[in-house]
């Protein structure tokens, strides 16, 4: 029988990690879809399945490796194999307050135990489950890894008071946490780039979610475009890249 493309995405069960479990269903590939609540996640596989996909919950907690190993073992069992790895679960640490408005991540008076929490799920977590995940990636055919990643990462645009994005939310915790994501990627791509799994991070753009409170210009089915792109790549690469629907963003 022909190989069965499996995707997981950490976070699946809404936002931009559920429109990604949607168009890569839709792309005939099983979603798995990851939530650490296991209802949440029952739900948004169920609508999956309503719509014609083949979807699966799987209870994922990034910041709880047990779980991971969990989910892991149960996929071994199920499927023998990975594809695709989405890495799209994240926080801000501000509540429902999006970036832009969290006074509460200015460097000078940030919690350090919020900065500690962002960082355990938004790269701590990506380190979890990405390497929980490899044996099974090494056994599909074209594994390929999307790091879900934000353009207020770029220190290049941070960094330059010229850019129409320089005046992205000043971040003592999220934005860090997705430039170190990035440095990451880039550590990822190299050590795999001899074993062809391609590793990339994506910037979804503003989308609206729950994130920012719904303030996004984007619907998460815009937002997901890149991520899905990413995580279908052909042979001819990239890896180690940071992209945009619009095309590649400074680092
Ligand atoms: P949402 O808040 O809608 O979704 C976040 C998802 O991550 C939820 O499913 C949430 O689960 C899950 N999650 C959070 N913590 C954990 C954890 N410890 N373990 C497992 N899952 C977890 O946000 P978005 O869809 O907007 O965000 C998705 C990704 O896109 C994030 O990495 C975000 O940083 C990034 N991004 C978003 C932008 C935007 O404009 N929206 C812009 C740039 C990047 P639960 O429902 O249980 O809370």
């Amino acid at each position: 029988t022909a190989h069965q493309q499996v995707a997981l995405i950490t976070g699946a069960n809404k936002g931009i990690g559920r429109a990604t479990a949607e168009q890569l269903a839709a792309l005939g590939m099983t979603v798995l879809v990851g939530a650490r609540d296991p209802r949440r996640g029952e739900e948004a596989a169920t609508a999956l399945r309503a719509a014609g996909g083949d979807a699966h919950a799987i209870t994922l907690d990034v910041t709880d490796p047990a779980t991971v190993q969990e989910a892991a073992r149960l996929m071994e069992e199920r499927f023998g194999h990975l594809d695709a790895l989405v890495n799209n679960a994240g926080i801000t640490g501000s509540g429902q307050v999006a970036p832009e408005d969290a006074l509460d991540q200015v460097p000078s008076s940030v919690d350090l135990d919020m900065v500690r929490a962002v960082f355990e799920t938004n790269l701590f977590g990506v380190i979890t489950v990405t390497n929980a995940m490899l044996p099974l990636l090494r056994r599909s055919p074209a594994p390929r890894i999307v790091n879900v990643s934000s353009a207020a990462a770029s220190l290049a645009i941070a960094a330059d008071p010229d850019s129409p994005l320089a005046d992205l939310p000043t971040s003592a915790a999220y934005t860090p946490s997705k430039t170190a994501l990035n440095a990451l990627t880039v550590q990822y791509a190299n050590e795999l780039r001899k074993d062809g799994i391609f590793v990339n991070a994506a910037a979804p753009g503003y989308v609206d979610t729950d994130m920012n409170d719904h303030k996004g210009h984007l619907t998460p089915a815009q937002g997901a475009a890149i991520v899905v792109r990413l995580a279908t790549l052909s042979a001819d690469g990239p890896t180690g890249g940071f992209y945009s629907e619009g095309g590649p963003l400074p680092w």
